[in-house]
């Protein structure tokens, strides 16, 4: 039996385990998270559901996996414009798409080797597995870059040269109840490029609650501030924020997160990247640009050929 092992339970890696569940292959996802979904993430911190990095699924990519799934729609698709937010939140998604795969959630890939024609994958904690036929990446490039430098080093330094990727800070805040959100209009700034209501998501708003939101910084200014220090983010955030809505802006909590790789700057203009023998694959949403939808485009392009490969049909 063919063996396939993904790496990164992202949307793109989901994509492509979804895609090749019917086939005789044995796949298997690996992902360093303690979650499914990737960068489609989700927080919940007192009682609070912050979707922290991308805010919903844009419609085309929700309705592929209800039609291909088991994902209901009475479940999560509430928002019946361009773009669907799980009750729950956005990781919420990445969770039931990964149910009923083999998903393997908290393991680190450290490295990636051959042993004749298969790869072997070392893992965290003297972990290993091997024998795999076809080997697909599905991290950022620098991380994906890091992992094949050794296997394949013209595809890593070719991932090097042409694909960029900007960090974000986003800051997570919950505002006290008494003060009514709605008098506030958050205005993009140097620092905070949009600020999202997540309390007005379906299905999140309670009275006792109060409002939370999460701020996205400007790539600039999360490139400037990188290495800071969460409290210090959160702090410089807030102060911007209270610069524009005044002093008594009443924050109650807050919590910043840091993404090394939020979005794409430029991406490779193709679907992915093969070697040669077509055994190992490099996929991701910066391989098209940005955003959800480009990440399962890019999926579902590896997934049409590997079942060219297999001598499927393809699947749209
Ligand atoms: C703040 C923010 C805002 C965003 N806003 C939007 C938006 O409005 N609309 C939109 O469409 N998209 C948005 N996005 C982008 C969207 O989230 C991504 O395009 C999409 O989720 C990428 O999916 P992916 O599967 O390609 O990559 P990822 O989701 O990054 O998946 C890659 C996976 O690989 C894993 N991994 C990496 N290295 C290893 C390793 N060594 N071992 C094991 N696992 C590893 C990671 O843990 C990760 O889960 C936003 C992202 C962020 C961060």
């Amino acid at each position: 039996m063919q063996s396939i092992a993904i790496i990164g339970s992202g949307i793109c890696g989901l994509t492509i385990a979804n895609g090749l569940k019917d086939t005789k292959a044995e796949v298997t996802v690996f992902d360093k998270g303690r979650r499914p979904g990737g960068r489609a993430a989700s927080r919940t911190i007192e009682g609070c559901v912050f979707d922290h990095g991308a805010p919903a699924i844009p419609n085309k990519v929700a309705k592929h996996f209800v039609t291909d799934t088991r994902l209901s729609s009475e479940q999560w698709l509430l928002d019946k414009s361009s773009t669907h937010c799980p009750i729950g939140g956005v990781a919420n998604f990445g969770r039931d798409i990964a149910d009923g795969l083999k998903v393997q959630q908290s393991a680190t890939i450290l490295g990636c080797q051959r042993n004749g024609e298969d790869f072997f994958l070392s893992l965290s904690e003297g972990r290993s597995v091997s024998s795999i036929d076809t080997l697909i990446l599905t991290a950022p490039p620098l991380q994906s870059a890091a992992l094949v430098q050794e296997i394949e080093p013209t595809l890593g330094e070719e991932l090097r040269e042409t694909c960029r990727m900007s960090p974000a800070w986003v800051v997570l805040f919950k505002i006290a109840d008494q003060f009514s959100t709605e008098n506030y209009a958050f205005a993009p700034s140097e620092i905070i490029t949009n600020v999202r209501h997540e309390h007005t998501k379906p299905g999140r708003k309670s009275s006792s609650l109060g409002s939370w939101f999460v701020a996205e910084c400007s790539s600039e200014w999360s490139v400037e501030n990188l290495e800071r220090s969460p409290e210090w983010v959160s702090m410089a955030v807030l102060e911007g924020l209270r610069a524009d809505l005044g002093e008594n802006f009443p924050v109650a909590s807050s919590f910043a997160h840091r993404w090394r790789y939020a979005s794409t700057q430029d991406p490779i203009g193709s679907n992915y990247l093969h070697n040669d023998n077509r055994s190992l694959w490099i996929t991701g949403d910066w391989c098209l640009g940005n955003g959800i939808q480009s990440a399962h485009t890019s999926g579902l392009s590896v997934v049409n050929e590997l079942l060219t490969d297999m001598g499927h049909g393809s699947f749209s």
